[in-house]
């Protein structure tokens, strides 16, 4: 993996100096008699706080035969990262995860046998996300009974496809915009109804004018490609390791389930289908169920 991400997100040399004092202090220990050194393990992440995204690089792979990440719940296998460079796999803070201390377990199996076992604490402090009123009126706000069948099978449908972990990464190189348009930075915003929390926007939305091509913003699968009641015409790409990014109100489907994408290949146009007003592309990303803001996923130092 190359260095080369935006200013704002790199490899924390601060966070990744307190995590190797703490297998430094682990290895030393009088239980480590084999000759295999302690993997190096490397935390990358924008901020520790709700919506964010973290990489977990273990370099010296040679020595390792399996590792796996356990952070907020989720457990992640660390896999082969791109040009050698040892294992890794991806984390998120979900949108709605507290503020507080919250442990950062990595156990790695050695090729000898032996089993490290290192926890490291890590705080996630709040965030302020923006907030708007709604100014609609309930019917508008509540769906007719007779579609909340289809709405709850349909999010059956997409969590069914973003649960299957592919065990690779699929992506080619850093995320990438699916049009390159101004966005809301509406990541996360709190939508109230007379001051009660009615819903949250869990992705981005992109000012993309109606027909325009909307590009993978990275290399992977076709997780699902159907007509939505809430998203209308909807893309979902799995770029593996329980990554998955989608777009959302398209007025055309260019891909079909299933079929793999390359990074940039259009996978469809901008529209307004499904509860939208207007034409704008909806843009989100979960890693491993949680949900994370798009931005940052874009300065992930892939
Ligand atoms: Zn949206």
């Amino acid at each position: 993996m190359s260095g080369s991400a935006g200013p704002q997100f790199r490899w924390l040399a601060a966070a990744v100096a307190a995590l190797l004092a703490c297998f430094g202090a682990f290895t030393g220990g009088a239980q480590e008699r084999a000759e295999i050194p302690a993997p190096v393990v490397r935390l990358a992440y924008r901020s520790l706080q709700p919506g964010e995204p973290l990489l977990v690089l273990l370099e010296s792979a040679s020595t390792v035969r399996s590792a796996a990440v356990t952070f907020l719940d989720r457990t992640a296998e660390l896999r082969p990262a791109p040009d050698g460079g040892g294992v890794f796999a991806f984390l998120g803070i979900d949108l709605q995860t507290k503020p507080g201390a919250h442990a950062l377990i990595v156990k790695v199996v050695k090729t000898d046998g032996t089993v490290e076992r290192v926890e490291k604490e890590l705080l996630v402090v709040d965030k302020d996300f923006p907030s708007t009123k709604l100014t609609l009126k309930a019917e508008y706000v509540t769906p007719p009974a007779s579609v909340l069948g289809r709405i709850k099978r349909e999010s059956e449908l997409i969590a069914l496809a973003m649960s299957v972990v592919t065990p690779e990464w699929l992506g080619d190189g850093p995320f990438a915009l699916p049009h390159v348009a101004p966005s809301w930075s509406n990541f996360g915003q709190r939508r109230l109804n007379n001051n009660v929390l009615q819903s949250l926007h869990t992705g981005l939305d992109l000012r993309v004018p109606f027909g325009e091509s909307i590009k993978a913003t990275n290399a992977g699968r076709v997780a699902m490609a159907s007509d939505l009641y809430m998203g209308g015409k909807t893309v979902i790409i799995d770029h593996g390791l329980g990554v998955f990014s989608s777009y959302g109100h398209l007025s055309e489907l260019l891909v079909k389930r299933g079929e793999a994408v390359t990074k940039g290949q259009t996978v469809g146009l901008c529209g307004s289908t499904g509860r939208s007003t207007g034409p704008h592309l909806h843009w989100a990303f979960k890693i491993l169920g949680a949900r994370v803001d798009p931005e940052a996923m874009l300065r992930l130092p892939l």
